[in-house]
């Protein structure tokens, strides 16, 4: 679903460690202390609950969106905007919504 909507944005998709650690993404795409550092123009986190490690690869971004089904998950008090949610129910309207309006 993640890649789906990179595409449909033009992104790419980077992963927390416990994602890594879950086997749902390679180690290459992991961002924080022990990854990668990416400071996108719009970062869009899933289901991340913003810990320092992994806030510290990623707090440069120059948008930060939040979709977590915890309306007080830590990723909430640096992003610019909060969608409370779980991905399962956002991230389908993103792609559906994105393809309706990119050109
Ligand atoms: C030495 C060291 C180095 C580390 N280096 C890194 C690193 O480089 N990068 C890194 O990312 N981590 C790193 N970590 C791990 C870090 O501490 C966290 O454990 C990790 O970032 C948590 O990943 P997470 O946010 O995906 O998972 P969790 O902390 O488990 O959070 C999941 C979040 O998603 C929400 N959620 C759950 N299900 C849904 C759903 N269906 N829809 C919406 N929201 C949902 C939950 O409410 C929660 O907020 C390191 C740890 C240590 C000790």
């Amino acid at each position: 679903m993640l890649f789906e909507l990179a595409k449909v944005l033009h992104g790419e998709v980077g992963a927390s460690r416990a994602a890594v650690d879950a086997g749902f993404c390679d180690h290459d795409r992991q961002i924080g202390q022990t990854g990668v550092t990416v400071h996108p123009k719009v970062y869009i986190a899933c289901g991340i609950s913003g810990q320092i490690q992994h806030i510290a690869g990623m707090q440069d971004s120059d948008i930060i969106i939040s979709i977590n089904n915890d309306p007080d998950a830590p990723i909430n008090k640096i992003a610019d905007y909060v969608i409370n949610g779980t991905v399962e129910e956002v991230v389908p309207k993103l792609i559906k919504y994105y393809k309706q309006n990119s050109k």
